[in-house]
């Protein structure tokens, strides 16, 4: 497969983002949002500071003040580098000057703002202790949507991050497994993402035998076996945008108590897929995933929720589980991937990235479903 090219954002993509984060946080009842380096700063400016430091970088978006980017001095070159950074106004502080007193500056001191879920403690009891006035809560707590409704050029990237997923495991079930440790498939797989086009690689889980009953294990030094099942789940970061992708295979013919679980997950997956339309909760994609799992009896082996949003990271709102009643929006990108994990033996999940489109639920990765048996 060739690699596509990704469309620039431009500053206009990052204006917008900027404008509709101040009209959200206005509807959320915040005075305005505080967004430090990860992937608030990255989808809002571009702008990813090579070295994250206990310095405060921090972007203020406010309804009545223009989006201000504060910054070390020394990064100021490298902030300015990032296309969307043209759409704040720049502040540098220099080693030795206090960056709270520039911050409590740019707020209100009884004011209530949204801030980065991966904000630095550092950052945030400083500000509060320069401000005690000021309240602060998660971003994603009141904003989950945030990031979580796609356009055209993210939804292309992951397209191509899915497509990606999709060679890769093609590629996969032609190496050699019997006989080869985990890491050694894991690295077969980092190797095949980032011949495919992924800059960075998030995670390659190899869980053979007992090990894939673990639905976190990553991939360790047991050596895989003829007749073990084996839980490959592979992704990161395409032009920015993530892959997320889980198959299971037998190396060699499976036992048919594998092949039975594993028919019950496929079905649950599609049923799960199908549950996606415009309006409907998030926790009815979980509910119609865990039905058929847990009407075939293996309802308590099935120990996560269903699924969870994708974009500039792999894990993100908004989440498939129950108790989610977010209503599903045309753009939305989410995995669905159960599983059943029957402690000391063996896993199966089954993971796709789905968009949501007016006519339902699209795949983003579709490589075949059914069980592949490796050598
Ligand atoms: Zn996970
Ligand atoms: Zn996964
Ligand atoms: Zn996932």
């Amino acid at each position: 497969m060739t690699v596509p090219t990704a469309v620039p954002f431009t500053l206009e993509d990052y204006a917008a983002r900027m404008a509709r984060v101040v009209t959200d946080a206005r509807a959320a009842g915040l005075d305005g949002v505080l967004v430090t380096p990860g992937p608030d700063l990255v989808w809002l400016t571009g702008y990813r500071p090579t070295a994250l430091t206990e310095r405060l970088t921090m972007l203020f978006l406010q309804e009545d003040r223009e989006p201000t980017l504060l910054v070390p001095t020394l990064e100021r070159p490298d902030a300015e580098g990032a296309v969307g950074s043209a759409a704040a106004t720049l502040v540098d502080w220099p080693d030795g000057a206090d960056p709270y007193a520039a911050a409590s500056a740019l707020l209100r001191p009884d004011g209530r703002y949204g801030v980065s879920d991966n904000a630095w403690a550092l950052h945030l009891l400083s500000l509060q202790t320069a401000l005690p006035g000021t309240a602060y809560d998660s971003l994603t707590r009141r904003l989950p949507m945030l990031r979580a409704v796609k356009d055209d050029n993210e939804l292309a990237r992951l397209a191509a991050a899915g497509a990606a997923a999709d060679a890769t495991y093609e590629e996969i079930v032609t190496v050699r497994f019997a006989g080869r440790r985990e890491t050694d498939v894991a690295g077969d797989l980092a190797d095949l993402l980032r011949g495919f086009g992924h800059e960075q690689v998030d995670f390659t889980v190899v869980g053979s035998g007992p090990n894939g009953a673990n639905p976190h294990h990553e991939a360790g030094d047991r050596t895989i076996e003829v007749g073990d099942c084996v839980v490959l789940d592979f992704g990161g970061l395409l032009a920015g945008y993530g892959s997320d992708t889980s198959r299971t295979v037998s190396v060699g013919e499976p036992s048919a108590e594998v092949s039975e679980v594993h028919e019950v997950v496929r079905l649950a997956q599609q049923a799960g897929v199908e549950a996606v339309r415009p309006g409907v909760a998030c926790q009815e994609v979980d509910r119609a995933a865990r039905r058929v799992i847990t009407d075939a009896g293996y309802g308590e082996q099935f120990l996560h929720r269903t699924g969870h949003g994708i974009g500039v990271t792999t894990h993100e709102p908004p989440y498939m589980i129950e108790g989610e009643e977010l209503p599903l929006v045309p753009g939305m990108c989410f995995s669905v991937e159960p599983g059943v994990y029957l402690a000391g033996r063996f896993g199966v999940r089954i993971e796709d990235i789905v968009t949501v489109t007016q006519d339902g639920g699209r795949r983003l990765n579709d490589s075949p479903r059914d069980l592949r048996v490796v050598g």
